[in-house]
């Protein structure tokens, strides 16, 4: 029996064009897959494109374009990238596509509401768009985000959050274990060092009215499902997840490629 080997690059976000960097990571992929397919084993690779927040809105806002418009010629930027580059994905997922990503979606959330590991709080904090996340009072410098160099909103908000804290020891012995691998061991043991503190939960939506460019809380058109309940099950929703049945269409053709390099598209 073949090994299986499922192997994926991280999914661009398109608030931007592909750059050098991307194209790095995406023939360093290609290689563990070549090599994998060489060794006989049976080889899913995916890559693909993170196409909702608020700062893709705003990017498009001051592309001038409508903000699907924006997102679609922007997602076909990075397909037009794996084709130049020659990569052998075998699927191409886009976190808008609605026939496929959203029902994965759809289905992790009901699941984590019958396991009773996502509930609603009130949430009081510093919102950076820059990051797209809640920072802290010590992530600033002159009452701006140190990284991004603007000044956070102040939000108080309802949202639903991930109960990640029950889940602290768990992790901290599967990493230990060597179940949940880390490389390098120095980035393993900060996460280790992090999960001595304890994990806090994760803020798993938005109000719809400051992130309306998103996946709806299944029932609840109110609320947004953020970033960490949406781009996270691509890589999921892209081997069939929440689409039982549907046969996904590998991308990749059969025959020979041809080898063609382009520099236009950086
Ligand atoms: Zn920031």
């Amino acid at each position: 029996m073949p090994k299986k080997f499922y192997i994926t690059t991280a999914i661009d976000y398109v608030n931007g064009p592909p750059h050098i960097g991307h194209a790095f990571e995406k023939v360093q992929a290609d290689v563990l897959a070549r090599y994998n397919r060489a060794l006989g084993n049976d080889v899913f690779f995916l890559t693909g494109t993170d196409e909702h927040g608020a700062k893709i809105v705003r990017s498009a806002e001051r592309a001038g374009v409508p903000v699907k418009e924006f997102v679609d010629l922007n997602s076909k930027k990075f397909q037009e990238l794996t084709r130049v580059l020659n990569i052998s994905n075998d699927y191409f997922v886009r976190t808008s596509d609605r026939e496929i990503h959203w029902p994965a979606i759809e289905k992790m959330w009901r699941e984590l509401e019958k396991s009773g590991d996502i509930y609603k709080k009130i949430y009081k904090g510093l919102y950076c768009v820059g990051h797209e996340a809640f920072i802290t009072e010590k992530d600033l410098v002159d009452n701006k985000c140190d990284i991004h160099k603007t000044q956070p909103e102040i939000v108080d908000e309802e949202n639903y959050f991930f109960r990640l804290s029950k889940y602290t020891e768990k992790i901290k012995q599967k990493i230990k274990s060597g179940e949940f691998k880390i490389v390098p061991e120095s980035a393993k043991n900060e996460i280790l060092k992090l999960a001595e503190k304890g994990f806090e939960d994760v803020s798993f939506s938005r109000p719809s009215k400051d992130l309306s460019w998103g996946v709806p809380v299944p029932g609840e058109s109110s609320s947004t499902i953020y970033v960490w309940g949406d781009a996270l099950v691509n890589y999921l929703s892209a081997i069939g997840y929440g689409s039982e049945g549907f046969k996904l269409q590998a991308s990749r053709s059969t025959g020979p490629r041809m080898f063609r390099l382009s520099a236009k598209i950086f």
